[in-house]
């Protein structure tokens, strides 16, 4: 390792000790900036990588709820406002039994970069809490929305913090949550994006991260002269994502092979094609069930307890969580013939597997780039909530895609080698660093 990485990294972890996602994630972003940062001394001068990784605001609170049986339950929430250099803190709610704060800053983090690229004004934050929704009543998620935002609500705003939905927070959670914000503060604004569309939605959000992820695939393909067209593709997990990478992916000509959720995955040979995507929604999002009924329903091969990427694919999109992939895992991809790696999950790669696609040079967008598409809508939804007028689900996705590009191009201009290759890695923290490090130089030391 360089020892300069060495040596800031050893300070990152003196200070948070004991929060490995967020060294993770800290240190990828290092390795690339510290050498940009040489060359470019007025970022070491104002000492920015140094502030960039210290939270503005860490917010941590008690969340105590009433189940059905009447008994009290106690879960822990959180909030990370990480950075609003260009904007108000944005990023997701995630709700699930690993949530600490280590992977909410690690989180948090990740998205100040991303919220960049996006070309939107818009700083960076994360939160959530340990609560599992699996299980749980529609009731109790209620109630236990309703005490979460009982606490929350002093500390963001339209202008402020705007929270969203991420891995347990779907649009029943966030209408849970946005009304229990208009009933404390009497005042209907966009302080949450995700919102229903008859409540100050947009069109497409809910699709934006999955649809963004598969445009962003389609850009670096095209790199080297190929589509998807007549592609396998490997996806995992089956939430949000998910569903709508298999949707873009199947629409733009490919044929997208395995789901999988917490307890394994399904191959279907055939392709998961608009029918089988319909139960798929029903079965996660309505019937909140396994992925094991799919292969039950359709008749193809169930694996317990496992990954999909033993699977042999041209394109593997890794939609489910954080250090999903690894390096044994990135090897068999590699060795079964795949070309493209495009992360709609944070971090699903761990630093072993990333260093593996980079040695073979082919094409991987990092998370942070590929799966922006998400909050870039999410910005959208900020701006027609100030506006107070919805636009088209064609305009939407025309800027979603636009957004994309966009994306791609900055990757390409900050991360392209003297030998062509294109590294995506320092592209997206490059690209995404300079826009809030000129703004933190310009603001002084705040
Ligand atoms: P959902 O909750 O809708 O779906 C998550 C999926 O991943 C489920 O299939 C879930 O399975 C699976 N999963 C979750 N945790 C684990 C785990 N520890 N091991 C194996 N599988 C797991 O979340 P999203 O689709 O919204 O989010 C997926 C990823 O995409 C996350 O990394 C999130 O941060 C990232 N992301 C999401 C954005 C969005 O707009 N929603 C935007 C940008 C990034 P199960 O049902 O069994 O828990």
């Amino acid at each position: 390792m360089d020892p300069r990485v060495q040596q800031f990294m050893a300070m990152i972890k003196s200070r948070n000790p004991g929060e490995n996602e967020f060294h993770q994630a800290v240190q990828e972003v290092a390795e690339s900036l510290i050498p940009f940062i040489e060359e470019n001394p007025k970022y070491k001068h104002a000492k920015i990588l140094e502030r960039i990784a210290e939270p503005e605001r860490t917010i941590i609170f008690r969340v105590p709820w009433l189940d059905d049986k009447g008994e009290v339950q106690i879960n822990r929430g959180f909030r990370i406002e990480m950075n609003s250099a260009i904007g108000p803190y944005k990023g997701g709610l995630r709700l699930h039994p690993t949530v600490n704060l280590g992977i909410l800053k690690f989180l948090a983090f990740e998205q100040v970069f991303k919220n960049s690229l996006t070309t939107l004004p818009m700083g960076g934050g994360k939160g959530g809490s340990d609560f599992d929704p699996k299980g749980k009543s529609d009731n109790e998620v209620m109630r236990f929305c309703q005490s979460f935002m009982s606490e929350l609500f002093r500390h963001i705003g339209a202008d402020t913090d705007v929270p969203a939905g991420d891995i347990g927070v779907g649009g029943r959670e966030i209408g849970f949550l946005f009304g229990q914000y208009k009933r404390l503060k009497n005042e209907f604004t966009g302080v949450l994006t995700g919102k229903g569309i008859e409540w100050g939605g947009s069109l497409i959000r809910p699709e934006a991260t999955g649809y963004g992820v598969t445009y962003f695939a389609q850009e670096m393909l095209s790199t080297r002269g190929l589509s998807l067209q007549g592609k396998t593709v490997c996806i995992s997990g089956s939430g949000n994502v998910a569903q709508y990478a298999t949707e873009k992916v199947t629409q733009l000509g490919g044929k997208v092979v395995t789901s999988s959720d917490s307890n394994g995955f399904i191959y279907d040979p055939q392709g998961i094609d608009a029918e089988k995507l319909n139960f798929i929604m029903d079965l996660k999002n309505i019937r909140r069930g396994r992925i094991k009924e799919y292969a039950e329903k359709f008749g193809c091969e169930y694996f317990e307890g496992k990954r999909p990427w033993d699977i042999k694919c041209d394109i593997a999109m890794p939609n489910a969580t954080q250090n999903e992939i690894n390096e044994e895992d990135a090897k068999k991809l590699i060795r079964n013939g795949c070309i493209c790696i495009a992360e709609g999950a944070n971090m699903p790669s761990t630093p072993e597997a990333i260093e593996v696609y980079l040695k073979a040079e082919i094409l991987y967008g990092p998370g942070k780039a590929a799966n922006a598409g998400g909050v870039a809508t999410s910005g959208l939804e900020m701006t027609q909530n100030s506006m107070r007028l919805p636009w088209s689900r064609e305009e939407v996705d025309s800027k979603l895609h636009t957004i994309m590009q966009n994306i791609h191009t900055t990757c390409v201009r900050y991360g392209t080698k003297e030998n062509g290759f294109i590294n995506y890695v320092d592209g997206a923290n490059i690209g995404g660093f300079v826009k809030v490090a000129n703004a933190m130089i310009a603001q002084g030391v705040v």
